[in-house]
């Protein structure tokens, strides 16, 4: 296991720069923990910044400013290669909670994630549903964000994760589910 950092942007702004640990990491991708508690640094600008219009930011984006992961820990999977990461959710109690599907693009190895705003929760039961549908249709066609030809590819990769959920495949098999983070 190794000690690195994640930096999520959103709307050319960097928005969380999160340390994890590289549980394992493979041809096939790589597995993050993220322990309830840890300090990171985020942009605090009172509520979620998908609820506050582009142009009202501040030039030069918000400031960073110290903060903690609250709530339980989280597991990561990044999939080489793939427009999303899987996060494993856990109760108080330590149990499996359900799997959330950030759609995203990543680089520089992983590290730099470009977050895409939809996403899906899928219960332990492999229940789903789409999240953010609304946000993520409020910033199609603006370019600080995608446009329609991208947002469509941001869905339709959904869509193929959804094909798994519903399949009951890896990784929403029960791989993990029993790991704590
Ligand atoms: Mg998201």
């Amino acid at each position: 296991m190794s000690d690195t950092e994640i930096r999520i942007w959103f709307g050319g702004m960097l928005c969380q720069v999160i340390p994890v640990r590289v549980v394992e990491e493979d041809e096939n991708g790589r597995l993050l923990a993220l322990a309830g508690g840890t300090r990171l640094k985020r942009v605090n600008p009172g509520r979620p910044i998908r609820e506050i219009p582009r142009d009202e930011w501040p030039e030069g984006g918000y400031p960073l400013v110290d903060d903690v992961w609250f709530g339980n820990g989280i597991l990561m999977w990044q999939p080489k290669g793939a427009g999303h990461a899987v996060w494993w959710f856990y109760t108080d109690a330590g149990d499996f909670a359900g799997w959330y599907v950030n759609l995203e693009t990543r680089s520089e190895g992983d590290a730099v994630i470009v977050d895409k705003e939809l996403d899906i929760w899928v219960e332990p039961d492999r229940s789903w549903e789409w999240k953010d549908e609304e946000s993520f249709a409020a910033k199609t066609g603006d370019v600080r964000f995608w446009d329609a030809a991208e947002a469509a590819e941001i869905r339709a990769e959904g869509e193929r994760v959804v094909k798994l959920i519903e399949a009951g495949a890896f990784p929403f098999d029960g791989t993990w589910c029993g790991l704590r983070p």
